[in-house]
């Protein structure tokens, strides 16, 4: 299988290494360095104990902590902007048809109501919707649309205490639809609500004081009672309204949550089952998978793959003189000094098994693999990790087997690099292992 393959033997070489553009295997599916702990950032989990706990609690008071307060008036900004601006436009129109009851109801004052309505209430709601659109901040928004009934109440108040008229008492009850509308059409908030309702009833309250009188006392309190039951009604309608809104949005985040947690278990698992859980590097099966893929990409675009096969020297007797856990903790070491040294985005680091690790250089030469396995072998050796069982070094080392191939020649396969590489890792422990030898076919 070998045949043909011409050899080099290393000493310092160094050769810049090739970046190739077309290679970008830092794509997240092959990034060893993701989180492999499974858990959501302190904000995150904060805030899903946060979700929980409201959940359970209820949130009477239609408010959350700040900050989620904060996230849920943003959320629902673009929806709320829209009601507030149809509904603004809508009681620009309604707001003006009073005039015919005005006319019916208090015609001494109709010119003043004609004014106040036309030239004063109508110009104010256009100019309430622009800035509405405008204001930055989604409460803002809400005591502005507030503003705007408060003013149309004060209007109908201040027609009526103008007026005359034996009717002026009771055509207080022009304030319920106000209420109605407020409440009902353009779905107030439920605190700007009640704040808005508590103040129209006390200036009902103020009209009917100035106003009452024998004749029209039952008008009065029939009005009274009238507005207070719309102001209720609608009240409760807010409050459920925006509770349930609360509570869908609530629940809609912490699906949300729960997704986000199931996608960072799933990276945890995928990271796990691709690394070797003693060296952290990248296991067999996740070596096959990276093969495969940069050998497809290399085929295509006609560079390199080179291959490295790297051995620890005599670590059965190293087993045999420090004992299995060290030998373990030798074996974690190389593998952070292959880490170190081999640092090249498509650089791939597995362990091949046992004390073998296998490195795959895509877009990269023989001449540059080789001088890099050098440097590993160097590396290795400057650990000064002592082996007093070792027949041939004083420390340990490492013997690495180099070979290259170009996917697209006749013939290649990953299998033949392998083979190639694992014959230079044999020749170079025949040689007297701590060397690298490499095998290359187009350099
Ligand atoms: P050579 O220089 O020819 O490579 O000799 P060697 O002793 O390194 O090779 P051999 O294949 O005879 O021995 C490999 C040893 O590596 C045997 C095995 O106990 C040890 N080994 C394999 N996996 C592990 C591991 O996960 N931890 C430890 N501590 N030792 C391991
Ligand atoms: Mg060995
Ligand atoms: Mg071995």
């Amino acid at each position: 299988m070998l045949n043909g393959l011409k050899h080099l033997t290393v000493g310092l070489i160094e050769v810049p290494s090739i970046p190739n553009p077309l290679l970008d295997l830092r794509r997240p599916g092959f990034d060893l360095t993701a989180p492999t702990e499974l858990d959501l950032s302190p904000v995150q989990a904060e805030e899903s104990r946060e979700i929980d706990r409201l959940l359970e609690k209820g949130f009477r008071d239609l408010k959350f902590p700040d900050a989620l307060e904060r996230r849920y008036a943003q959320d629902h900004a673009e929806q709320r902007l829209k009601t507030l601006v149809s509904s603004g436009m809508l009681v620009t129109l309604l707001f003006n048809w009073f005039l015919m009851s005005d006319n019916l109801m208090v015609p001494d004052v109709f010119e003043l109501s004609l004014k106040l309505r036309l030239f004063i209430f109508t110009p104010c709601t256009i100019l309430g919707i622009y800035l509405i659109t405008k204001l930055p901040s989604p409460q803002l928004r809400e005591w502005l649309a507030m503003g705007t009934g408060l003013i149309a109440s004060a209007l109908n108040l201040f027609i009526c205490l103008s007026s005359k008229d034996v009717l002026a008492g009771a055509y207080l009850v022009s304030m319920v639809p106000i209420v109605m509308f407020s409440n009902a059409v353009a779905q107030m908030r439920f605190s700007p609500a009640l704040v808005m309702d508590s103040m129209i009833l006390l200036m009902f309250g103020y009209g009917a004081w100035i106003l009452a009188a024998p004749h029209n006392l039952p008008i009065l309190l029939s009005a009274g009672f009238t507005l207070l039951s719309a102001s209720v009604f609608t009240l409760y309608g807010c409050y459920t309204l925006e509770r349930d809104e609360r509570q869908n949005w609530l629940l809609h985040l912490r699906e949300k949550v729960l997704l986000q947690e199931l996608e960072l278990a799933n990276q945890h698992l995928d990271t796990v089952s691709r690394s070797d859980l003693l060296t952290e590097v990248a296991n067999r099966r996740h070596f096959d998978e990276h093969m495969q893929l940069v050998w497809e990409r290399a085929r295509l675009d006609g560079s390199d793959i080179s291959l490295m096969m790297i051995d620890v020297d005599h670590f059965k007797s190293y087993n045999d003189r420090y004992g299995h856990p060290e030998g373990d903790e030798c074996l974690k070491e190389v593998a952070a000094t292959l880490k170190r040294r081999l640092r090249r985005p498509g650089d791939l680091i597995a362990r091949f098994g046992g004390e073998e690790f296998i490195a795959v250089l895509a877009g990269t030469p023989l001449t540059t693999a080789a001088s890099a396995a050098e440097r590993v072998r160097k590396g290795v050796e400057h650990l000064n990790r002592l082996h007093a069982g070792s027949p041939t070094h004083a420390v340990v080392t490492v013997s690495i087997g180099v070979a290259c191939l170009r996917p697209n020649a006749p013939h290649a396969s990953p299998a033949q690099l392998i083979a190639a590489a694992d014959e230079a890792l044999y020749q170079a422990k025949s040689r007297g292992r701590n060397r690298v030898f490499a095998f290359g076919t187009n350099d």
